[in-house]
């Protein structure tokens, strides 16, 4: 079927809404704005900054004081604007939802990606991956991989543990520790990670905690960089990011 006789019949939706939308992978307009595309960023940890103060290389006050294990991070979209999208996909319903969020990483991502060498999604362990059927980061790092041309090794990492869920983590304190060596690098993948610059994929960047635990086993590993490319960031009232003491 050709893509205009597709389109006439199941004319492309905004993912946000469900409003007609001129192609697959566009959110309506005030899907867009609320989703807070665009925004200035933390370049380290894709939080948002205030515009005035934000250049193209601007770090937040927690980075400068204690940077995470990754170089640069950024996000396809604020967790706020984008929650409804985002669950629906964690929780398995809306898995069509893959090649627009691959569309919007690689738009987001698209200095990150241009020096990488690799993208590694962040592994769920292998309980969770059980109940949840599929790893909802190796399905983004995956399209995301086909997009760029960038090859994409999906179990560069495992969990060394189980660990809680970080929704459930109340305090920053509870987060770190809950993540804290949580990640080594598989032993086969030693060779194709070293002196490599790595992309660690995920759908949800909370605290940075999971990332710059993934970050270090990476470095650990002999990767020669890790940045971190996720779908959304979650932004709480006066949170800063917490990364684990060098
Ligand atoms: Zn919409
Ligand atoms: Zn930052």
């Amino acid at each position: 079927m050709g893509r205009a006789a597709a389109d006439a019949l199941f004319p492309p939706q905004c993912p946000g809404c469900g409003a007609p939308t001129g192609s697959p992978s566009a959110l309506c307009t005030p899907c867009w704005e609320t989703a807070g595309f665009g925004a200035p960023a933390c370049r380290r940890c894709a939080i948002p900054l205030d515009s005035e103060l934000a250049g193209a290389d601007a770090e937040c006050a927690a980075c400068l004081a204690r940077p995470p294990a990754f170089s640069r991070a950024a996000a396809a979209m604020g967790y706020e604007g984008g929650r409804d999208m985002v669950l629906r996909f964690k929780h398995g319903e809306r898995t069509d939802f893959v090649p627009a969020f691959a569309a919007w990483l690689q738009r987001a991502g698209a200095s990150l990606l241009a020096e990488a060498d690799l993208l590694a999604p962040v592994p769920l362990h292998r309980w969770r991956l059980l109940a949840r059927r599929y790893n909802q980061a190796a399905l983004l790092a995956r399209a995301l991989g086909r997009r760029c041309g960038i090859p994409v090794l999906p179990d560069a990492l495992v969990r060394t543990r189980a660990t809680a869920s970080q929704g459930a983590m109340v305090s920053a304190r509870a987060r770190r520790r809950n993540v804290l060596a949580a990640f080594a690098v598989r032993p086969g993948a030693r060779a194709a990670i070293e002196g490599r610059r790595i992309v660690l994929v995920d759908d949800v960047m909370t605290t940075g905690a999971t990332l710059d635990s993934a970050a270090r086993a990476l470095l650990r590993g002999g990767a020669a960089e890790v940045r971190a490319l996720v779908l959304a960031r979650v932004v709480r009232p006066g949170e800063a990011p917490i990364f684990q003491a060098p």
